[in-house]
Parts: C-alpha cells; structure tokens; sequence
C-alpha cells in the first residue's frame, strides 16, 4: 500500500529533519549540504581576498539554518531516490493505426479516493498535482516518459490487466504522481474491479494491455486522428491500447462540471478505461438518477447527477441505456 509508504516517507523525512536539527551543531554529520551552501553563496560574488571578522561572524550565525536546509534537502533527495524504482525509458508516440477508437470528454462530482483504496503504487511521495497552476502548452514533442512505479494487481477478477501510465514530454506533471492517482481511481471499490472479472495493475516494465498517456491537446489530436478520430484540442480518446488523456481536461476539467478536478479526473479513467475493457456508451436513465460513467457527461447530463464511478457503494451498477 502506498498510503503507508507515503505516511513513512514524510515520518522519515520529519525524522531527519529534527535529528539534524539536534545535530547542527555537528559540521560532520552535514559537511557536504553546507559546502554546497557555501559554494551556492559564493557565486553570488563574496569578497575576494577574505573575509572580514564581521562577515565571518554573519557567516557562522547562519550556518546552523544552513546545515537544516541543505540537510534536509539532501535528505529528501536520497528518501526520494530509494522510493522509487529504477526503470526508465522513454517510448516514442504509439502510432494509433490498430483496431477502432472512441473519442470523449466526461465530467463528475465528488472527492479523490481514500488513502485505504490506494492498490499500493512504489512511487515516491506525492503532492497534488493541482497544488499550483499547471500550464497546457498546444502541443508538445510527442515523445513520453513512463512512470517509474508498479504496484500489485487490484481487484478479485482472474483478467488482470496491466497497464502503464505516460505523460508527453514538457508537461509539468510527474509521471509517478499520475500514475499514483490513476492507480487510486482503478483501485477504488466503485471502479471496474466491481464486476468481478477485471483486475487492474500498473507495471513499469514488461508487457502490457493499455498505456494511460497524458498528452498535449495537440498531440492527443495526432494520436486519435491517426485512427480517424477528431478531438479537436478537447477531448479525451481510446484507441487500440492507448487511453489518451487530454491535458486540458485533465488540469482544467469540463466547462459542464463545478466539481472537485480529482473527480473529474476519475471520470476521464473510469470512461476511458471503461472503453478498453469493452464498454460502450450509456446515456441517462432518468432525471435526478445517476449519470453512467460510460455516459459523454461533457454533453450535457439530460437531467441526471453527475457521477464519476462505474458503480456505486453497494455494488450495484450505475447504467443507463446504450447510446451511440
Ligand atoms: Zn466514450
């Protein structure tokens, strides 16, 4: 589970925050981060020649803070680099040309998953990604970064379907926070594994049967018009075994939708990856009732509640008639 892996994480950091604190008064225990300091003070232009017995005094009155920060942030790095794995590589634009795809936009309600519902992402900790602006450049090189995390098959269904989660180059989004919060929404117990057959688990390496991309308006339009879908720098697709994500829906959301952008986010995954595991579209069933996740909710709701999740708390499948 990532939840406590995260909660350790921060213990740790905290840990050795206030150990070094103690210790400041130590120079062996954080030498290095302090000659950084230094280093990083000097190239701001000190004296040349030396330094006076006041600036001397000046010097030493702030290295203590400086052995704190540096410390704490040369600690955070090492934390940050034994949390996540090893792999890396970087996968060029799939082209689209296999099978049939479908283009989409969707919006909903409500809160991120619950920490109890994370399926246990090795990713280093996270912050929400919405925690300051992220920009949404028109297009990008087309090129993508996996993420560097892998977890444990979740759900109970014997179809355990890998997937990898990719952000294009140049967006300001890590690739492991991405995939710790996709990863959450196909664990929650609203999501797919609900049905019993399917199970869902993120992989770094090896094979796969379909790739999250998070992508540049533009280069999702690449992506999807390969396979003769128009998305109009809008939406969302899913076209042979990518699940592209429009950064614009992703940061943003839907114009249809005031909700949290975690819930919105949910739905863009449920409908997506919904598409994948063969669901079609749905449309409302009937004024005040649910909308599908596999309804287009960008659309408009036609009278239902917005919804993000396949099923509800109980198990029982929120559908609603088909729709083209
Ligand atoms: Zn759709």
């Amino acid at each position: 589970m990532s939840a406590p892996l995260r909660t350790t994480a921060v213990e740790r950091h905290d840990q050795a925050v206030r150990l070094v604190r103690r210790s400041s008064r130590r120079p062996a225990v954080v030498q290095p981060a302090t000659r950084q300091f230094d280093r990083t003070r000097s190239s701001g232009g000190s004296a040349p020649g030396g330094r006076t017995r006041r600036t001397r005094r000046r010097a030493r009155s702030r290295r203590p803070t400086a052995r704190v920060l540096w410390a704490g942030t040369a600690l955070s790095a090492v934390i940050v680099s034994t949390a996540v794995a090893v792999v890396y590589w970087k996968e060029t634009r799939t082209p689209a040309s296999h099978g049939t795809g479908t283009r989409d936009g969707a919006a909903g309600p409500g809160t991120l998953p619950s920490p109890s519902d994370d399926p246990g992402v090795s990713t280093a900790p996270t912050t929400a990604s919405t925690a300051s602006p992220i920009a949404v450049p028109a297009t990008g090189p087309g090129t993508f970064t996996a993420a560097r995390a892998s977890g444990k098959a979740v759900g109970e269904g014997k179809l355990v379907r890998r997937y990898k989660v990719l952000v294009e180059d140049g967006i300001d989004i890590r690739p492991e926070s991405a995939a710790a919060e996709i990863s959450a929404v196909l664990a929650d117990r609203r999501g797919w594994t609900r049905d019993g057959v399917n199970s869902f688990q993120l992989v770094r390496s090896g094979s796969y049967d379909f790739l999250v991309k998070i992508a540049t308006p533009g280069t999702v339009d690449s992506i999807c018009g390969a396979a003769g879908l128009r998305t109009e720098g809008k939406v969302n697709c899913s076209v042979g075994t990518d699940v592209v994500v429009n950064l614009k829906r992703w940061v943003r959301g839907s114009p249809e939708f005031d909700g949290p952008i975690g819930e919105y986010r949910a739905l863009i995954v449920n409908h997506e990856v919904g598409h994948r595991i063969g669901h079609g579209h749905e449309t409302c069933p009937g004024p005040g009732r649910p909308a599908p996740a596999m309804m287009q909710q960008i659309k408009g709701l036609k009278g239902c509640v917005a919804n993000a999740w396949p099923y509800d708390d109980n198990g029982t499948y929120l559908d609603g008639p088909s729709a083209p």
